[in-house]
């Protein structure tokens, strides 16, 4: 095996501070998911010029389809072209949906700060086992871990369901105080993917459980809680994708207003992931239906680059809370 990677090493943080600073200062800290080059560097420069901390995520798929050496080097990187920048933004690097113990631990031993293990597909005390076993080997290494309780549904990068269930607020003292996880994802109605909910045109999308939130942060004061799945599906790239030869139908998500209420709250980290996704495949699909000659990668993927940053500023801003909270 080679020589483990400390995260400090990198430039990284874990959550720890920038969660107790969110819980504080009332915004979520934003975790954007990406896989190559050009997400990166929109990510890490939309924050850096928003001011605003934060969590660069990247799924289990992610980081093989980018290369685990490779995705290393290139955080390595953003890092470094942030502090050229003259920015001391609080910046983590964060796995998405962990399902094992051994993907942690390659994480970490590869400069991660901070690990999410999903084991809410599992039976409850299964979940608790999985999730104190990464615990115990992150905290010694001083990298902090995200737990799951309740089922999302939608599609992402590591799971599917069809069906969610949200989360009993009952089981959820038992399960932070048996794995000593960090934070944890809840399920109060976001959903993965672009294709959240299934409503006809002109009907509301459901509104977030509000009550069951509530109700966790009367029994946890202080704990920092996550949404998954939190992306608007932002309506004026699905236009754009359907104008220019692209079929993406019925796609719609959560309530940018409702999520701006939910990082008021105990919630602490907000994950976006689809919006993203969305913004950069609008502006490619644009420019090579407009420019039906271009053959230089650079003149669209620029360009999708840059409506990234966009798009990440205006999210700090108005969704996050976060632009502004950091330097
Ligand atoms: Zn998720």
């Amino acid at each position: 095996m080679t020589t483990p990677v400390k995260y400090s090493e990198l430039g990284l943080v874990n959550t720890k501070e920038m969660f107790a600073s969110a819980m504080a200062g009332k915004y979520a800290v934003p975790a954007y998911n990406f896989n190559n080059m050009e997400q990166l560097q929109a990510i890490v420069l939309g924050c850096v010029q928003s001011k605003s901390p934060v969590i660069l995520q990247v799924s289990g798929s992610a980081r093989k389809y980018a290369n685990p050496i490779m995705l290393r080097h290139m955080v390595a990187g953003a890092v470094e072209m942030a502090r050229a920048e003259g920015s001391t933004i609080p910046i983590a690097l964060h796995l998405d949906h962990g399902d094992s113990f051994e993907l942690a631990q390659s994480c970490i031993d590869n400069g991660f700060s901070s690990i999410m293990l999903d084991g809410s597909h599992h039976s409850f005390d299964k979940n608790v086992e999985l999730t104190r076993q990464v615990v115990e080997y992150a905290h010694e290494r001083d990298v902090t871990v995200e737990g799951e309780l309740g089922v999302l549904a939608g599609v992402e990068d590591e799971v599917s369901h069809e069906t969610s269930h949200y989360t009993r607020p009952e089981e959820v003292e038992e399960f932070v105080s048996r794995t000593g996880v960090d934070s944890l994802a809840i399920s109060i109605g976001t959903s993965h993917g672009a294709y959240k909910f299934k409503v006809k045109p002109g009907e509301e999308v459901p509104p977030l459980r509000f009550d069951i939130l509530e109700e966790i942060e009367q029994l946890l004061p202080g704990y920092p809680i996550v949404l998954h799945g939190a992306s608007a599906v932002i309506p004026k790239y699905v236009e754009m994708i359907n104008k220019f030869g692209g079929k993406m139908e019925d796609a719609v998500g959560n309530s940018e207003e409702q999520l701006r209420r939910a990082a008021a709250s105990a919630v602490c980290k907000i994950n976006i992931d689809s919006d993203g996704r969305l913004a950069m495949t609008a502006i490619i699909r644009e420019i090579l239906t407009q420019k039906p000659s271009e053959f230089d990668p650079r003149k669209y993927l620029g360009p999708a680059r840059d409506e990234l940053i966009r798009m990440v500023k205006e999210k700090n801003e108005l969704v996050l809370g976060s632009a502004g909270r950091a330097k």
